[in-house]
């Protein structure tokens, strides 16, 4: 049921050291399981005598785990287990609260005004569309906005609901300017093969936007591991919980990344990222005010890749 990543999936270069190395049938990793899932014990059968493995890769710096379930338990993980259990939050966006309104129409706006053109003649498509609430507020500001997604029923159900929506495999005769991977990368296998799919499906200037959790810093809380501490706590490693966040990346390992998949990091001016501001409350507007600053400054793992003329 697992799959042994040989070679960083980010780069594809086969020298990388071990960081850390646990049975799931150790005690460390019973904790992992007890909080994560509804049923823990019948999950810990399943995995056998699995192993959590980090390696770092010897080039890009990738954090990734060496043994990942295979597709037809990926399912099982995503479908069955998640969803019965504590599912991580972007997998159950089934409303949206206000505050992300805000922040997908921000992005989308600072999108229009990276192209230049109006957004009519702007083709945007969300990869891993979930609900769809991205792809809604795309067609709201008059972009042509698709979305696909690698779970046909989310593609399925977002067409009962009015979404245009594609099949992945629909991706090679397809053309975007500006594709969303929002929390997808750390998730999938083979990262850098997903980069390259979405590159081919990219206009002359297309963008594809990474986004995923920022693993910078997290080799040194690897030795205070502690799954039951709070999510937002240092020993909790949110940024590699084991099976799910099995790619851990820093922006150095995404631009590094991007560059195998023929890809530039492209920097978006800073005005274009206050198109709106939540102003609410003081909490909200600072926030508001702080992200782009923060972005830039701290080099975050939210990333435009650029393909060439
Ligand atoms: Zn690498």
């Amino acid at each position: 049921m697992f799959n042994e990543r040989t070679s960083c999936p980010g780069c594809e270069f086969g020298e990388s050291i071990s960081l850390f190395r646990a049975a799931y049938a150790d005690a460390v990793m019973g904790q992992f399981l007890r909080r994560k899932f509804k049923n823990p014990a019948a999950i810990l059968d399943t995995l056998g005598d699995a192993v959590y493995e980090l390696r770092k890769c010897g080039r890009c710096s990738l954090i990734y785990q060496r043994y990942v379930l295979n597709d037809e338990y990926s399912a099982v993980l995503y479908d069955k287990w998640l969803l019965e259990g504590d599912a991580e939050p972007e997998l159950s966006k089934e409303w949206l609260p206000p505050s992300d309104h805000v922040l997908y129409a921000n992005e989308l706006l600072s999108v229009g005004r990276f192209f230049g053109r109006p957004h009519h003649r702007i083709r945007i498509l969300d990869y891993g569309l979930g609900t769809g609430w991205w792809c809604r507020m795309g067609t709201a500001l008059g972009f042509e906005a698709l979305g696909t997604d690698l779970a046909s029923n989310l593609v399925a159900s977002a067409r009962e609901r009015g979404i245009p929506a594609i099949e992945v495999a629909q991706l090679a005769s397809e053309r975007f300017d500006f594709i969303n991977t929002e929390q997808v990368l750390e998730h999938v296998t083979q990262p850098l093969d997903v980069l390259r799919r979405l590159r081919g499906a990219l206009k002359p200037n297309g963008v594809i936007k990474v986004s995923v959790p920022d693993g910078r810093g997290i080799e040194s809380r690897i030795p205070v591991v502690d799954w039951t501490a709070p999510r937002a706590d240092k020993r909790y490693l949110m940024e590699a919980t084991p099976l799910i966040h099995i790619n851990t990346f820093t922006q150095d390992s995404i631009r590094v990344m991007g560059s195998r998949a023929g890809l530039k990091v492209a920097s978006v001016p800073l005005r274009d990222d206050y198109s709106v501001l939540d102003a609410t409350g003081a909490k909200a507007l600072l926030k508001s005010l702080l992200r782009p600053l923060y972005r830039r400054a701290k080099r975050t793992t939210y990333v435009f890749l650029q393909a060439g003329e």
